[in-house]
């Protein structure tokens, strides 16, 4: 099929060539990702100068931006090298100075003859009791005063770009915009009132005032919806091609499942009832699974996570359970092992760590088809992994993962349900711009008999009270978990900060009492300080963040986090989540490092003030911004240019409820407005979905 459209082919040019842009300025505008035309259209200006004519400087409160229409009345040119040359200028009702430095005098004599009227425009400022004007922007006759815009757009710069470069080669772009077909539907466009493309970003281009410039304008809007529009059609197609490829439908006779509940201790929560129900339908339906289970920290996620692999295991299939790290996968193991076996079945972990015979029968009780459920990491879909039947993968604490991660993963399987388990609560904003392409269960329920946590700001200087108070606690049989400093740009500088620490409180508290874990650890010494701790023999674990998910040990009532303030505070919710889990009261020390910033202290005391995950993701994302709470590329959120995710959330909900129909619809893109949405595709640099389309 063909493929960007005619229309485009300016828009997809080089800048170069522009009114005004040779090879130096396209290279200053690459830094401000500016490299073809289409995106001086969509870098719009942030701001605007308002040149509309007064009658005298003193009409606006200054110092401002003003123009004025003046008569000259006296040059006084420079008294020595670098004293600035006035011109003396009377306008409506006031007499003020033009003035210039390094000015080549005849130059300003021929600009501004006395006795004669020129229009200026410029800062205004009063200097020593008189107005002044530094460098007028403009200077004019009456007939050139037509090219001065009422107001004028102020674009986002680099150094070295001036306004007047990016102003005319927008300008340049945009007397020569396509027309292009309509991607909107009728309905919105006029229930919205929105402007066509062309005139929006007209309109977007060439604000008359500060409202035009404001984001809650139609023709912004209406962009904004561009943008969002074609990141739901890209997510739908995703979504649509997963849903098409469905393995064999799964229904469970109940048989296990049913052993299993009756075997637990507690009750199922409401929430975790439902997910399950959610999940046994998409297992039933002949279209493909890709479901989101999101849950805070201990809404019971790997519960549900094993009900949905028992339903797989009694329809006759398989099913995998991925964590994101080996700690994770055998602390799954370790406790959903007795539930297995009342079940019945027998559990398989497979992670890196399994070499030679035994990761050779462990494949082979794969490919078999003897194992029902495996656990593991990622080493579960090296390429030489198979099995005989797997219809459900699960994967847990993969809130990193982006649209594309996942895709690769499932075009790498076979055409397996996917189950998607995530703890981090994305505010609503956010997950309508990320997990679009799933459908979401979530746990908003938490199992009864969880203690609040005492959270506690203290700073670093009073470490030694911390350890004393640490001492005193142990004693009492408590265990505490002791969190280094982040380090993102090393994992090295981060260990040694935890060796460091290690053996600082191994002399103060006994070496018995305090064991270490961090990510260069060899596999085995891992295992041994993990188990240490959890039989309770060691009663501080010192660690780096490895132990930032899922682990699970109700004895651990303390949580210390050194340097908190250099965490997310996502991350720091996740941290806190591995205490309150048993009988005791459990306390979390966020320590920090002084001084302490506003944003940093504010961002502590939120943590202070609530556990509630998703009113911590909301303020995350208020005090830090979108791509900083995900990691834009992490994320695989696109840089939206126009549209703001956070104050646009009903916008995008309306792209997305507008791309699913759509795409239901027109699953090809092959109808009138199909092919519009191609367009805009392109025009967005979507390609790469049209290209799924057409594998399709
Ligand atoms: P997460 O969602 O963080 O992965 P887990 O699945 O690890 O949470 O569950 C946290 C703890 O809560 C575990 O000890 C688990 O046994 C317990 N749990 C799970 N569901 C329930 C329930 N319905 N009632 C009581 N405790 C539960
Ligand atoms: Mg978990």
């Amino acid at each position: 099929m063909s493929g960007r459209p005619e229309a485009l082919f300016g828009l997809f040019a080089d800048v170069q060539g522009l009114d005004g842009i040779g090879p130096k300025t396209a290279q200053l505008l690459e830094r401000i990702d500016i490299t073809r035309p289409r995106d001086l259209l969509y870098t719009l200006p942030t701001g605007g100068i308002d040149r509309s004519v007064h009658q005298s400087v003193l009409d606006v409160p200054l110092p401002a931006t003003v123009t004025v229409q003046v008569r000259i009345q006296s040059h006084q040119p420079a008294s020595a090298k670098n004293r600035p040359y006035r011109v003396t200028v009377q306008d409506g009702r006031t007499s003020f100075q033009l003035v210039f430095f390094h000015a080549r005098g005849d130059w300003l004599k021929r600009q501004l003859p006395v006795g004669e009227l020129r229009f200026v425009s410029g800062r205004v400022e009063v200097f020593d009791g008189i107005a002044q004007m530094v460098h007028p922007d403009h200077i004019l006759t009456e007939p050139e005063l037509e090219s001065l815009t009422g107001f004028e757009p102020v674009y986002p710069l680099t150094a070295g770009l001036t306004q007047k470069t990016l102003f005319r080669a927008s300008r340049s772009v945009l007397e020569r915009l396509p027309d292009l077909p309509e991607w909107i539907s009728p309905d919105v466009m006029q229930r919205e009132g929105w402007p066509k493309w062309s005139d929006a970003m007209l309109t977007a281009h060439a604000p008359q005032s500060l409202k035009d410039l404001s984001t809650d304008t139609p023709h912004k809007r209406r962009l904004a919806y561009d943008e969002f529009l074609s990141h739901q059609i890209t997510l739908s197609i995703a979504r649509a091609r997963l849903k098409r490829k469905k393995g064999k439908p799964t229904t469970g006779t109940g048989v296990m499942q049913e052993a299993v509940l009756t075997a637990m201790p507690f009750k199922p929560t409401g929430a975790q009832t439902r997910s399950v129900t959610e999940i046994a339908a998409d297992l039933a339906s002949s279209q493909r699974m890709n479901r989101l289970l999101q849950g805070d920290v201990g809404s019971g996620k790997t519960l549900v996570a094993l009900l949905a692999m028992l339903i797989v295991v009694e329809g006759g299939g398989q099913a995998a359970l991925m964590a994101p790290t080996e700690i994770l996968a055998r602390q799954h193991l370790e406790s959903l092992q007795p539930l297995a076996e009342v079940a019945g079945i027998s559990l398989l972990l497979l992670t890196g760590r399994d070499k030679g015979d035994a990761r050779r029968e462990k494949l082979a009780a794969m490919a078999s088809g003897r194992s029902g459920i495996v656990l593991g990491t990622h080493a579960l879909f090296q390429s030489d992994v198979e099995f005989a039947d797997l219809r459900l993968a699960v994967i847990d604490e993969q809130h990193r993962f982006g649209v594309r991660q996942r895709m690769d993963l499932s075009a790498k399987g076979e055409a397996v349900d996917v189950l998607v388990m995530t703890a981090t609560p994305i505010p609503r904003s956010l997950s309508l711009a990320q997990y679009g392409d799933m459908d979401v269960s979530v746990l908003d329920e938490k199992p009864p008999g969880r203690k609040p946590v005492d959270t506690v700001i203290v700073s670093s200087s009073r470490l030694d009270q911390i350890i004393d108070r640490l001492r005193s606690a142990i004693n009492q049989g408590r265990q505490a978990y002791w969190v280094c400093p982040l380090v993102e740009e090393s994992e090295v500088v981060e260990m040694t900060a935890a060796q460091e620490r290690f053996r600082a409180l191994s002399v103060a508290l006994g070496a018995e009492h305090v064991g270490l874990v961090h990510g260069q650890l060899p596999p085995a010494e891992k295992d041994a300080a993990m188990a240490a701790f959890v039989a309770g023999k060691t009663r501080v674990l010192v660690a780096t963040t490895v132990i930032e998910v899922g682990v699970n040990i109700p004895n651990a009532s303390i949580m210390v986090i050194e340097q908190a303030e250099r965490f997310g505070l996502a991350q720091l919710h996740q941290l806190r989540g591995r205490v309150g889990r048993g009988a005791e009261a459990s306390t979390c020390l966020l320590v920090y490092d002084t001084p302490l910033g506003d944003t940093a202290r504010s961002r502590l005391e939120i943590m202070r003030e609530t556990e509630d995950g998703f009113r911590i993701a909301e303020e995350d994302l208020r005090l830090r911004g979108a791509g900083d709470v995900l990691g834009v590329q992490q994320s695989g959120l696109p840089k939206f240019r126009i549209a703001d995710l956070e104050s646009q959330t009903s916008l995008m909900k309306m792209a997305q409820d507008d791309a699913r129909f759509l795409l239901t619809q027109d699953p090809e893109l092959d109808s009138d407005r199909g092919k519009a949405i191609r367009t805009l595709l392109y025009l967005m640099d979507r390609d790469q979905s049209i290209r799924l389309l057409q594998v399709g």
